[in-house]
């Protein structure tokens, strides 16, 4: 049986990962931690109607009082890093969902999760179509390197790009050498019209109501193009990479970064 604490339990996917741990018969949901209601039980709380689970603000009571196994942590960029500590210092294991880290942040809790010999995950993406989408766009970048992403998410998000764009152009980055696309003339009558850019390949960030997320890398070649597209339709989508995640973290003792490193 999996220990788990799930911090974030009334977001869109904290919702979705209760549902997980709640039915999975090798997962035990010890407590979840909430940016409110703490001293409540899961039960009391609006979203759900079920769970004799209890309720902390403070991470660091959570671990002392419960020693899960696994922090799923799906809370905001702000807190993402910080959860990632307190959970080592605690011996616990993060499978982290939470996106906006910095390569800084991948190698400062690269280094600790190494020192502490505690297995850790932090996936930008959990869907399993994503992780394809992202193999199968770095495989073309090795015929095409005239490239751009462009991701679409609901208007909640806080940060963008999103992980799973960054992720891509960093899969690309490893097979493509940097190369400045479009006409070398070319400039911006308003800012921010070619999108952000990584090793000149452009990145474009759409935010909706009513959508999920969803990308579409974009290849272009001579008298041709090539478009690589996934989409989430809801997030019960990313929810089999949150177990596999779980089951696979308790036997590292190192962080990977990207689930595809999981996958053949
Ligand atoms: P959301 O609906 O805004 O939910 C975030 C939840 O975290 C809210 O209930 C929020 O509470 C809570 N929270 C914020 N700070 C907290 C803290 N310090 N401690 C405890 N709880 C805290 O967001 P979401 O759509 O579920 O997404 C959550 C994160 O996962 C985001 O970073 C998003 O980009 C990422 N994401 C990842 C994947 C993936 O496959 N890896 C997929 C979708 C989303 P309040 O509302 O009270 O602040």
């Amino acid at each position: 049986m999996t220990r788990i604490v799930i911090a974030g339990p009334r977001g869109n996917m904290g919702q979705e990962a209760v549902k997980l741990c709640l039915r999975e018969e090798s997962f035990e949901l010890v407590a979840v931690v909430d940016s409110k209601n703490d001293g409540k039980q899961l039960k009391d709380l609006q979203e759900f109607q079920q769970g004799d689970v209890p309720v902390y603000t403070d991470m660091a009571r959570c671990f002392a009082e419960h020693e899960p196994d696994v922090l799923i942590d799906l809370t905001a960029p702000a807190f993402g890093r910080k959860h990632m500590e307190v959970a080592f210092e605690h011996g616990v294991r993060p499978v982290v969902g939470t996106t906006g880290f910095s390569d800084e942040d991948i190698r400062d809790l690269t280094k600790l999760a190494e020192a502490k010999e505690l297995g850790a995950i932090i996936a930008p993406n959990f869907a399993i179509g994503a992780i394809l989408m992202m193999k199968f766009a770095q495989t073309a970048a090795r015929y095409m390197n005239d490239v751009e992403i462009i991701e679409q998410h609901h208007d909640r998000k806080l940060d963008a790009p999103s992980g799973t764009a960054v992720k891509t152009a960093q899969l690309i980055a490893e097979v493509r050498a940097p190369k400045k696309q479009g006409h070398e003339q070319e400039r911006e009558e308003m800012a921010g019209a070619r999108g952000a850019d990584f090793d000149g390949m452009k990145i474009h960030s759409v935010r909706l109501p009513g959508r999920v997320a969803h990308q579409e890398v974009l290849f272009g070649g001579v008298g041709q193009t090539l478009s690589i597209r996934h989409d989430s339709l809801n997030r019960e989508s990313f929810m089999p990479g949150v177990k596999l995640a779980v089951e696979q973290v308790v036997k590292l003792s190192t962080l990977v970064y990207g689930l595809e490193n999981l996958i053949d």
